[in-house]
């Protein structure tokens, strides 16, 4: 058996709120009650919105609140030449292509979408000849042709989940025009090239892993396990978001104490029937997934 390795992959762009602390509890939770090692990586591939300031802050925030790390892997923002040889490995394998689509093409209303609005790229990059290419000019994005098969995993939270990726994706960005490799390639590589076996995060990236499963393969990495924490909604229905200031732990460091907050996630996440005061540590015996369910969890402080 493979050692369990999980990680905290934040992006540094702000304060972390309680759906970014309610989903790092139970990654932490799950890794520590199995006595696995946890890693932690600064996502910060957009250096625009990311900072060092809001990195350290992050440190600290898990820190207060006792979700402790073995081991912090370099930022992405260092990894670009690791991310080059990923991409040429994908060159080689003669599955990327450039594409030249504009923004207001990719979402125009003629475009190919998804019930839920998301927009399925349909290919139109993909057989340009040379000559057109040519025409094109010198900005393109560099994409991944996909398969025509569906991808299948088992959440730990949310059950089955399949996507068919030709149909409900199509080929994916991997390097942006400006050079910047996506989310998609980076957080691939780094999990694995950590040896990550879980990966434990909110709910609404649970229909990236398919297209991180895809690339895990292209790559020669072993797939993780997958637990997609269900979202944290206020009490109206709002999802929390880093514009939520009142459910930012900045505010709730001021009117609480860890074990508080902890006690208040740990009844929201079925593992204790009420609430009292617990430190993350002494949460580690209660944890199991079967408390937690698929969907949007209202909290209340
Ligand atoms: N960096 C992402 C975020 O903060 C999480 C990515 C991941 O866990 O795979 O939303």
């Amino acid at each position: 058996m493979r050692e369990c390795v999980g990680r905290f992959a934040p992006t540094p762009s702000g304060r972390m709120h309680l759906g970014n602390v309610f989903a790092a509890l139970i990654a932490w939770l799950s890794v520590r009650s199995q006595g696995g090692k946890m890693v932690l990586r600064m996502e910060d591939l957009d250096t625009q919105r990311t900072s060092a300031e809001f990195a350290e802050t992050l440190r600290r925030d898990l820190t207060w609140l006792g979700l402790d790390w073995d081991e912090e892997t370099p930022p992405q923002s260092q990894r670009t030449q690791v991310y080059d040889r990923y991409f040429d490995l994908l060159a080689q394998k003669g599955l990327l292509y450039p594409c030249y689509c504009t923004r207001s093409q990719l979402h125009s209303v003629n475009a190919p979408h998804l019930s839920d609005g998301t927009y399925v790229y349909a290919g139109t990059c993909r057989g340009l000849t040379p000559e057109q290419r040519k025409e094109k000019g010198d900005k393109f994005s560099w994409r991944v042709q996909v398969p025509e098969r569906v991808i299948c995993l088992t959440d730990m939270a949310q059950g089955d989940f399949s996507q068919d990726l030709a149909k409900q994706c199509g080929d994916f960005v991997v390097r942006r025009a400006d050079g910047v490799y996506v989310y998609q390639l980076a957080v691939t590589v780094d999990d694995g090239e950590a040896g990550v076996t879980e990966v434990v995060r909110g709910v609404d990236l649970l229909a990236s892993a398919p297209r991180q499963m895809y690339l895990q393969e292209l790559f020669g990495f072993q797939a993780p396990a997958y637990g997609h924490v269900p979202l944290l909604v206020a009490p109206d229905g709002r999802r929390l978001s880093k514009r939520d200031k009142d459910m930012d732990l900045g505010q709730l460091q001021k009117q609480m104490r860890p074990e508080r907050l902890l006690g208040i996630l740990a009844c929201t996440a079925g593992l204790m029937d009420r609430v009292e005061d617990i430190s993350a540590r002494e949460l580690i015996p209660h944890f199991r997934w079967d408390g937690l369910g698929k969907d949007s969890i209202c909290l209340r402080l």
